[in-house]
């Protein structure tokens, strides 16, 4: 997707402060952060969001769940505790349309989320 910001930041068009990259997956610390740890984690392929997943797509949304737990722990959040948060479509205030998972931690959280 040519006009999409995390495309661009894949491409290196535009820069991030990079966490970790494989072949299918990038992560890198969100502009605004929530938490003292805000990561987003995103697979490289281009999926507008959760409303897009399916069997063929998958597998790289399972990936993205081993990136984000090799992360807790390099991170230090894993013994803690941390919130994962992907949201979907305006109600929910998705703001950038590439599926992403915002890895939060460091923080107490509480529940449900406002
Ligand atoms: P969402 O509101 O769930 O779509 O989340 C989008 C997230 O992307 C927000 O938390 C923004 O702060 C973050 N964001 C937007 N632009 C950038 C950027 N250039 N680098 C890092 N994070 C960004
Ligand atoms: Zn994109």
């Amino acid at each position: 997707m040519d006009e999409c910001i995390f495309c661009k930041i894949i491409k290196g068009e535009i820069p991030s402060s990079k966490v970790y990259e494989d072949e299918d997956v990038l992560a890198f610390n969100d502009i605004s952060p929530a938490a003292p740890v805000h990561v987003l984690v995103i697979p490289k392929k281009h999926i507008s969001s959760l409303n897009d997943i399916n069997e063929e797509n998958s597998k790289v949304i399972a990936h993205v769940f081993v990136v984000i737990s090799k992360l807790a722990k390099e991170l230090g959040i894993d013994e803690d505790g941390f919130r994962v948060v992907s949201n979907c479509g305006e109600a929910a205030g998705q703001t950038v349309h590439h599926v992403h998972f915002h890895l939060l931690g460091k923080k107490k959280f509480t529940w449900p989320p406002g």
